[in-house]
């Protein structure tokens, strides 16, 4: 079959150009660090770094009941969520469509009343008491909204959209995405439109924090992480990616207009890394990049993002397939007929759960994947010489990705040197299963030194919680997609300055409800500071 031969072939050199070197992984590593210090220092063309004035990030202890509502695409939610103070917490939500006429009303004043009005609704449904308990205990009216200070919510408001946030609840919106457009919202500090709407209403509710979805994630990870150890980084890796984590506030060398609560040293900084290197030094490019970027909505932009996030993979490897159906002699999908309605041949048609099913199908004829390819990629009746070519090619489509995002751990962890000494290198204790590995794969030396380390903590001895770099990751692509975070992890022992030592420390926990539960704690936070 020498068709079967071509095909194998073009599908092993196309993978090998997705590869990325040990020694390219560091060099992108470095400019990655360096990078992340422009943006420290001035408003920069690749990661913008932004200073969200958050000040310090919870360690589990926290308590309350507050509020959380998320605007930031086709659903608006509202919900209350009590921390228990012992890392656990609950959570009661509710969820509506934003009307379409509203994502593109006359003024900003329709849309944010229709979302204060979901909150009304949502009070009204779950927390009736907070309306009348000043009224039921006799108390003196004692705060502007006329509610009992401790009846009063505190709402986390985490907006999808770019703002230029100016405090911990204020910020002006730039410019709307997603097919939102209310011309008289830009320039508008969205918290105060929120808060207009809200005091209509005489609603016992005060928007204390503007909320960046990747901060939120930081947040809730560090509030449920286990240990009392903070958490350094909040990562998401879906839709789009990016990553917020702890700064110092020295090192945040450029102009701040916004008052905050400088006590802790500590400022959250959102990297907004899905732009990073923009400029294209050091990412890798492959022609499929290239034309992904010529045909998206913003050439030149979120170019980390195009090789990394959940909403690009599909892409990628759609492209790759429509090249190869160019060159007859390869015969990818050999006189098969496919639709030219079908998802393979639609910009942005396949989407990136097919790399998973792909990633996950390892029996002998691939059925489920090529069962899967028929709606995915509206190919039916391809061959197994077909499906093993769209594996290998996707294979490495996602590992590239991982890869990459193991450098984007990797240079916050060295940015901010959180391995570095005071910390010994005490490992973090290996799991039994992963010592029976060591035994069974004969690292002895490795199987012994985990085993004494794995007694010494039970025993409540050595390694040192301290000795942890704790990371919240959140989103499909590192929920669903196996092993990504063995193939980070790799890329995170290949790093200088990490290495295997290093990569033993770092503790990767998926941050659950972060949205929720991350706005709920900003919301903590900023109202201390009120
Ligand atoms: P969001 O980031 O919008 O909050 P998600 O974290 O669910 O939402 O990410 C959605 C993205 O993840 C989509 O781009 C989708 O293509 C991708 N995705 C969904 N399921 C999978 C999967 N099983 N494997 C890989 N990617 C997936």
């Amino acid at each position: 079959r020498p068709h079967t031969m071509a095909l194998a072939a073009e599908a092993k050199r196309i993978a090998a150009d997705f590869e990325i070197s040990d020694t390219d992984l560091n060099k992108i590593n470095l400019e990655f660090v360096q990078q992340m210090k422009e943006g420290l220092a001035k408003n920069a063309t690749n990661m913008s770094q932004i200073p969200t004035f958050v000040t310090a990030v919870p360690n589990g202890t926290e308590k309350g009941l507050y509020l959380a509502v998320d605007l930031g695409g086709t659903n608006f939610r509202v919900c209350s969520i009590n921390l228990h103070g012992d890392t656990t917490f609950d959570i009661v939500q509710s969820k509506v469509a934003i009307p379409k006429e509203l994502m593109v009303a006359k003024t900003a004043k329709e849309l944010f009343s229709f979302l204060a009005k979901q909150i009304e609704l949502f009070l009204r449904e779950h927390h009736e008491d907070h309306f009348n308990a000043h009224i039921r205990r006799r108390q003196t009216i004692s705060t502007p909204e006329g509610f009992r200070d401790e009846h009063i919510f505190r709402l986390g408001f985490t907006f999808s959209f770019p703002v230029h946030q100016i405090g911990i609840n204020r910020g002006t919106l730039m410019r709307w995405t997603k097919g939102f457009d209310i011309a008289d919202a830009v320039g508008q500090d969205v918290c105060k439109l929120l808060q207009d709407e809200i005091d209509i209403l005489k609603l016992p509710v005060r928007v204390a924090a503007l909320v960046n979805d990747t901060v939120g994630t930081l947040m809730a990870r560090s509030y449920t992480s286990p240990g009392k150890t903070s958490t350094l980084l909040g990562a998401i890796f879906g839709t789009g990616t990016n990553g917020a984590y702890v700064e110092r506030l020295d090192k945040i060398t450029k102009p701040m207009d916004g008052e905050f609560d400088n006590s802790t040293g500590d400022m959250v900084v959102n990297t907004e890394w899905g732009s990073f290197d923009n400029s294209m030094k050091v990412l890798p490019s492959t022609i499929y990049d290239q034309i992904l970027d010529q045909e998206s909505v913003n050439p030149g932009i979120q170019m980390f993002e195009k090789r990394v996030s959940g909403m690009f993979l599909g892409e990628i490897l759609r492209i790759v397939l429509v090249q190869t159906l160019k060159t007859p002699a390869v015969s990818l999908f050999s006189g098969l007929e496919i639709a030219s309605t079908a998802p393979l041949h639609a910009t942005g048609g396949v989407d990136s759960s097919i790399l998973s099913e792909a990633e996950a199908d390892s029996s002998a004829d691939l059925s489920k994947l090529r069962e899967y390819m028929k709606t995915s990629l509206g190919v039916s009746a391809a061959t197994v010489e077909d499906a093993l070519a769209v594996k290998e090619i996707a294979h490495a489509i996602a590992i590239r990705a991982a890869r990459l995002s193991g450098i984007a751990i990797g240079a916050i962890i060295l940015e901010t040197g959180r391995l570095n000494p005071g910390a010994s290198a005490v490992p973090a204790p290996k799991s039994t299963a992963s010592i029976v590995e060591d035994v069974k794969s004969l690292n002895l030396a490795e199987a012994a030194s985990a085993t004494v380390s794995k007694l010494a903590n039970t025993a409540g001895l050595a390694v040192n919680e301290d000795e942890i770099v704790d990371v919240g990751v959140d989103g499909s692509l590192v929920e669903f997609y196996p092993k990504f975070e063995e193939y980070m992890r790799e890329a995170l022992r290949t790093l200088d300055g990490i290495g295997a030592a290093g990569e033993r420390r770092i503790r990767i926990g998926i941050a659950k409800d972060g949205s929720g539960v991350g706005a709920a704690l900003i919301a903590l936070v900023a109202a201390k500071m009120e």
